[in-house]
């Protein structure tokens, strides 16, 4: 495989396929961001962990929506093994599309000030971690530098039209329930998750990596009040206790709070597939 770097993001690098137009590589890193800051420090086997939960997952949706997805080649670079995912090429849309099926994070941050979360009012009486009756869909902009910003969905309408903003509110939902759904399943919950989506041959495609706990919040059970988080927000409380909200130094990623994100990562995969680790291509032993 004749490959081309072309993009590169906070996580995963992006490659033209030489003899295949339509389709990238996806390479995913052992870097990690947060606050839109990447950090120096990896966590080892991330790349492979993020890239297998991934793949599970577009496997675990099957032919219920149109995605990317294509597979998880093993005939790529020795350093690329079990990182890598094989997409078809999409005309990407610049809309990060959460869904939320519980109230955490900035949306319980939202609720608690006017009892709405981006332009959806809620019922009365909620409390953190509470699930919600049906799942919500709370877009941002996906900046090329920058926050994104939280969008209303007069706000996504405007900027897109109100036929894709219907589809897109649509699908991010439905994707979310089949996914929560896969979750619990398995005894885990899909908190909240992000969704990108694009064009390809005129259909509108699920694409990039899908229930990630890069991507996601992640339970062993029902989140409560007091969350075990097996996801990123690992880190976001960890740099929150050691005074870091975004501005200013970064405090340097320790050996133990790395260890903490990958076990939970590795829990999330092995979890949802059943399977070891150990056997997910691309592994030193
Ligand atoms: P940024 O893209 O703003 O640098 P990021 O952190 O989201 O930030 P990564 O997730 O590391 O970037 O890189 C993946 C990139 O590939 C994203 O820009 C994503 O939108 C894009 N992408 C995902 N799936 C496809 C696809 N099928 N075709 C084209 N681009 C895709
Ligand atoms: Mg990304």
């Amino acid at each position: 495989m004749e490959l081309e770097l072309i993009a590169s993001g906070k996580v995963r690098e992006v490659y033209a396929v030489r003899d295949d137009p339509t389709k990238l590589l996806m390479v995913a890193t052992d870097r990690i961001s947060a606050y839109d800051r990447v950090f120096a420090e990896p966590v080892i086997d991330k790349g492979r962990l993020l890239s297998a939960i991934s793949a599970a997952a577009f496997t675990a949706l099957g032919d219920r929506f149109q995605t990317h997805f294509v597979d998880v080649p093993i005939d790529v670079p020795a350093q690329f093994l079990g990182r890598a995912t094989l997409v078809k090429r999409a005309a990407m849309i610049p809309v990060e599309c959460v869904a939320r099926g519980y109230l955490v994070g900035s949306a319980w941050d939202a609720y608690r000030t006017d009892g709405t979360v981006q332009g959806v009012a809620l019922p009365t009486g909620l409390g953190f971690g509470d699930r919600l009756k049906e799942p919500i869909f709370t877009p941002t902009t996906k900046e090329e530098t920058g926050h994104d910003r939280p969008l209303t969905p007069l706000e996504l309408r405007d900027l897109h039209g109100i036929e894709l903003a219907q589809r897109l509110e649509e699908l991010t939902k439905a994707i979310y329930v089949a996914l929560a759904t896969w979750f619990s399943e398995h005894g885990l919950t899909l908190v909240d998750s992000k969704f990108e989506f694009g064009w390809v041959d005129g259909d509108l495609v699920l694409a990039d990596e899908i229930a990630t706990p890069d991507s996601s919040r992640i339970v062993r059970g029902e989140p409560g009040a007091s969350p075990e988080w097996l996801d990123k927000q690992l880190l976001r409380d960890w740099l929150s206790e050691h005074g870091f909200r975004g501005d200013g130094q970064a405090p340097v990623l320790n050996g133990e709070l790395i260890e903490s994100v990958q076990g939970a990562y590795r829990q999330v995969y092995e979890t949802l597939s059943g399977r070891s680790f150990d056997d997910w291509p691309g592994g030193h032993d």
